[in-house]
């Protein structure tokens, strides 16, 4: 009966909630779904316990069990139109870890996911408008944990030599950079996919358990676009970030001490953050708090003003996740 209307279209703000198929071991292990997507109208999905409808959430878009990465990115594309227009974009992919979001962002070969097709569809749009418009595109690929900025781009072997630690700067109104970081130049679909993978790589590097680190890190792709009108001489500048963020889920009691202690309260934090972030530009707040956490103040250009913002709800089917499910959920209904 309660009824959660997580988005008006307010603003710049769009939130898509995916939800990933149950996995073989659940359904071995006789799972049930928490989540009902059939009686819900578009855009709409009921919460289940205990057999009855508990509460109903709506988005900007729902993606089902069935959806496939296609069908995502159908509904994602003018998001890429909107950067080649001069707008900062922001797409990130919020929820406990094992629901998809690295599915949804990086994908696989074999269903490459939005980060990939993002870049695809920016190329295709450049290669339309090349009479009148000339485009410069570079990707950098980094990494937030424990509020340390990690360049994804820069081996193993050149970090170790790197002294100064890279941070966030202000180099103008609304213009923020990090000094240091690589930004690698993109011409065509091959070399973008060598910086991905690269980047992917060195995420893996230097972590005894990289499922673990990933869950527990933030991994940020930015693409800049530097355009260029031909037939008026007008340029624009812009970016886009994808997200994956580090899983939502909270800490179990007894994981609470040393470095895990340090980790989750950083996870905490800047996932706080963002929501703080997030909710303050839905009600229009005067203050937004993007200082309050690395990850929103290197998003900060992307979120708010001018630019538009897409966020992932991703959850879980299982009925044995659903208080993370509903944790979820319940921070995409602070955006509204
Ligand atoms: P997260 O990054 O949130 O921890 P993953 O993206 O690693 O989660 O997904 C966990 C597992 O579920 C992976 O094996 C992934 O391939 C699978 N998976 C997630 N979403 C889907 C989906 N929509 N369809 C099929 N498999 C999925
Ligand atoms: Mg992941």
């Amino acid at each position: 009966e309660l009824y959660n209307k997580v988005l008006e279209l307010k603003g710049n703000i769009r939130v898509f909630c995916r939800c990933r198929p149950l996995n073989s071991e659940e359904i071995a292990a006789g799972a049930s779904m928490a989540i009902d997507f059939e009686s819900a109208k578009d855009g709409e999905l009921t919460v289940i316990s205990n057999g009855a409808p508990k509460k109903t959430f709506k988005f900007d878009a729902v993606f089902g069990p069935q959806a496939e990465q296609s069908d995502v990115f159908q509904d994602t594309a003018p998001f890429a139109t909107s950067v080649l227009d001069g707008f900062n974009v922001c797409i990130f992919a919020y929820g406990q870890t094992g629901t998809g979001k690295t599915f949804t962002m990086e994908g696989t070969k074999e269903a490459r996911g939005v980060n990939f097709r993002t870049l695809e569809e920016l190329f295709r749009i450049i290669n339309e408008r090349k009479k009148f418009c000339r485009y410069e595109i570079s990707v950098s690929a980094l990494e937030v944990y424990n509020e340390q900025i990690r360049d994804l781009l820069v081996s193993g072997s050149q970090q170790g030599t790197m002294t100064k630690r890279l941070e966030v700067r202000q180099v103008g109104e609304g213009m923020h950079h990090v000094p240091g970081l690589v930004e690698a130049h993109v011409n065509n679909m091959n070399e973008v996919w060598e910086v991905l993978q690269t980047g992917s790589n060195a995420r893996a590097v230097g972590s005894t358990n990289a499922n673990e680190h990933s869950s527990r890190s933030h991994c940020l792709h930015c693409v800049m676009v530097k355009g260029e009108n031909l037939l008026n001489g007008e340029c624009t500048k812009s970016k886009l970030w994808l997200v994956d963020l580090a899983g939502s889920e909270r800490v179990a009691k007894t994981d609470v001490l040393g470095e895990r202690l340090k980790e989750t309260q950083n996870i905490n934090r800047s996932l706080s953050a963002l929501g703080d972030v997030i909710s303050a530009l839905a009600t229009k707040s005067p203050h937004i708090p993007f200082r309050n956490s690395k990850l929103t103040h290197l998003l900060q250009d992307s979120l708010g003003g001018d630019a538009k913002t897409l966020m992932f709800v991703q959850i879980s089917p299982n009925e044995n996740d659903l208080g993370e499910t509903l944790c979820s959920l319940n921070f995409a209904s602070r955006v509204r």
